[in-house]
């Protein structure tokens, strides 16, 4: 009997972010993508989240290898996370990979990940069962590829991020070629990206950008000053021509924005006319019509170079009434206020801004809803299994599907840690995997418990509480005033009363014990916490941690 394909998603769907998706054929198991996601806001001190795996460290000797599609975080985030914990080559393209070993690298992983430079055509084998090809695409980020996987019942495309730019900066436009043909040769199944299932026709063009561009700069006798994502190349480049058509020097602030210019540079993907960069500690010295800084900081992140530039906290830029700012990027869903706060602060420090949609500085990587149909038309896949997207999207991604032709039995909206089973005529869902998040904090790759967590929260909304009690060892009798020490809760001067009703309140849940002759130090404490946060529930509206500490003398 022939063996089933299964596919199960630990992350990307539900969501934008940690994507990482598991194939498993027999004995064979691979990995594409391996992202991390972005905490929300109420995850207080929590830097990263990346997907549950213990189904790959369970199955570790099985992995064949991890495919990456391109270089964003919600593709490669994770690999230092998951690398100390499987063992397996990853297979990248070459600015991707870039990206990965310098992340390897910061966290001392480096030599012991083996990983494999591919280009787009290229095709390997991982394991007996699956051989895998990378189909150029465009994206936001240089060298993006899909992933072809040839199983013994058929061929499964995985998009990854694209978009069909017919006009790209480099790289050349989306191989409809290879599309066409592993659609003509026949495709069991399509993961499509989902992200702009919402907008009908197509997504615009990046050279685009560069026109609009074009126009802020000519003419202008303002410093320019314009932020981006880091990772994409294409728009540092033209902005980069821009610099260089209207003889403007380029200073870079910014560590990811430092690091992957000098990556892109280094490896090719960026190309900077001589003299052209300047180190931002010299821009100083130049009329302010001489200069642009390319800048971090387009999603508001509050340590970032433009947030620190807004808030006159950077050390070299300062930025006033001289400066023209271009934010080329939208604001990730999530990150609107803190964006806007960073707009708010350059308008008042009398910069001009430049942010609107309307002006076309920005356009997006993903795929619209003609070029997702066009995805669909070249591939003609038996299955489809809509995936980088909250649940609305993939339902939408479902609909297309329908609509271009494919069989609705054969349209499996996934699920996460779902287990998705095909064979060459039959798709259906059986059974899960574990999944879910586990959240990293800048100093622990183990995950931070749920305990921890709720505690920042509890900590951020309503402070906490210390109460030193004195007891004497021989009798258990409270020999001193009770202690109460806050944080974040009240602030003590102004409420000497309230004060002074707690301190009641615990003398008198003591006074209690003592009548009942408790004196484990445990129960006493229960009791002097339970109706403490009682009694400020009741006047405050507020429930602060309260930590009762007992001193013994
Ligand atoms: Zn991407
Ligand atoms: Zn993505």
């Amino acid at each position: 009997m022939a063996q089933k394909l299964k596919i199960m998603a630990l992350g990307g769907l539900d969501e934008i972010g940690k994507n990482l998706y598991v194939y498993e054929y027999g004995r064979d198991i691979v990995v594409v993508d391996c992202g991390m996601g972005f905490p929300d806001e109420d995850m207080y001190g929590i830097d990263v989240v990346i997907p549950d795996i213990t189904y790959l460290t369970q199955n570790r000797d099985r992995i064949r290898g991890i495919v990456l599609t391109h270089g964003h975080e919600d593709h490669i985030g994770a690999t230092p996370y998951v690398m100390s914990r499987l063992d397996c080559p990853i297979y990248a393209t070459r600015l991707t990979a870039a990206l990965v070993r310098l992340k390897l690298e910061e966290h001392g992983l480096a030599d012991k990940v083996e990983l494999v430079t591919r280009s787009a055509g290229d095709r390997f084998r991982l394991g007996d069962n699956f051989e895998c090809e990378f189909i150029h695409v465009n994206h936001s980020i240089a060298d993006s590829v899909a992933v072809a996987l040839k199983t013994p019942i058929g061929t499964v495309i995985h998009t990854g991020d694209f978009k069909i730019d017919l006009t790209p900066i480099e790289g050349g436009v989306f191989d409809f070629h290879r599309f066409a043909q592993l659609g003509s040769e026949g495709v069991l199944a399509l993961l499509s990206d989902s992200t702009n299932v919402e907008r009908p026709g197509y997504s615009d063009s990046e050279r685009h950008v560069g026109e609009s561009m074009e126009r802020l700069f000519r003419g202008c006798d303002k410093r320019i000053i314009v932020t981006t994502f880091a990772s994409n190349v294409h728009r540092i480049q033209q902005i980069i021509n821009c610099a260089a058509h209207y003889r403007r020097k380029v200073a870079v602030t910014g560590r990811s924005m430092e690091n992957v210019l000098k990556l892109a540079m280094e490896e090719g993907y960026l190309s900077v006319p001589k003299d052209v960069l300047v180190d931002v500690n010299r821009i100083g010295s130049l009329p302010p019509e001489r200069v642009v800084i390319i800048t971090t900081g387009s999603q508001g992140e509050n340590m970032s170079a433009l947030y620190r530039m807004a808030f006159s906290e950077h050390r070299q830029v300062k930025i006033g009434a001289g400066d023209r700012v271009i934010i080329s990027a939208s604001a990730i869903p999530g990150n609107e206020r803190t964006v806007t706060k960073v707009i708010d602060e350059l308008f008042s420090k009398g910069a001009e801004v430049i942010y609107d949609r309307s002006i076309d500085i920005h356009v997006s990587g993903h795929a619209c809803q003609e070029e997702q149909k066009t995805m669909l038309a070249l591939t003609k896949p038996k299955f489809f299994i809509p995936v980088h997207g909250e649940h609305r999207m993939l339902c939408r991604h479902g609909d297309l599907a329908l609509e271009m032709g494919v069989a609705p039995a054969n349209v499996v909206i996934p699920g996460i840690g779902e287990v998705i089973e095909l064979t060459a005529k039959h798709i259906r869902k059986n059974g899960t995997v574990p999944s879910g998040r586990v959240l990293v904090d800048g100093t622990n790759d183990e995950g931070v418990e749920n305990v921890v967590l709720r505690d920042r929260q509890h900590l951020a909304q309503d402070g906490m509480l210390v109460v030193v009690m004195t007891m004497s060892s021989q009798d258990g009798a409270m020999i001193a005033e009770p202690e109460i020490i806050t944080r974040g809760f009240v602030y003590v001067k102004d409420n000497a009363q309230l004060i002074e009703e707690m301190r009641r309140v615990v003398y008198e849940s003591v006074e209690s014990c003592e009548r009942q002759r408790i004196t484990d130090w445990a129960e006493i404490k229960g009791r002097v916490k339970s109706q403490l946060s009682g009694y400020l529930y009741k006047v405050t509206r507020r429930s602060p941690m309260i930590l009762p500490v007992i001193v013994e003398v």
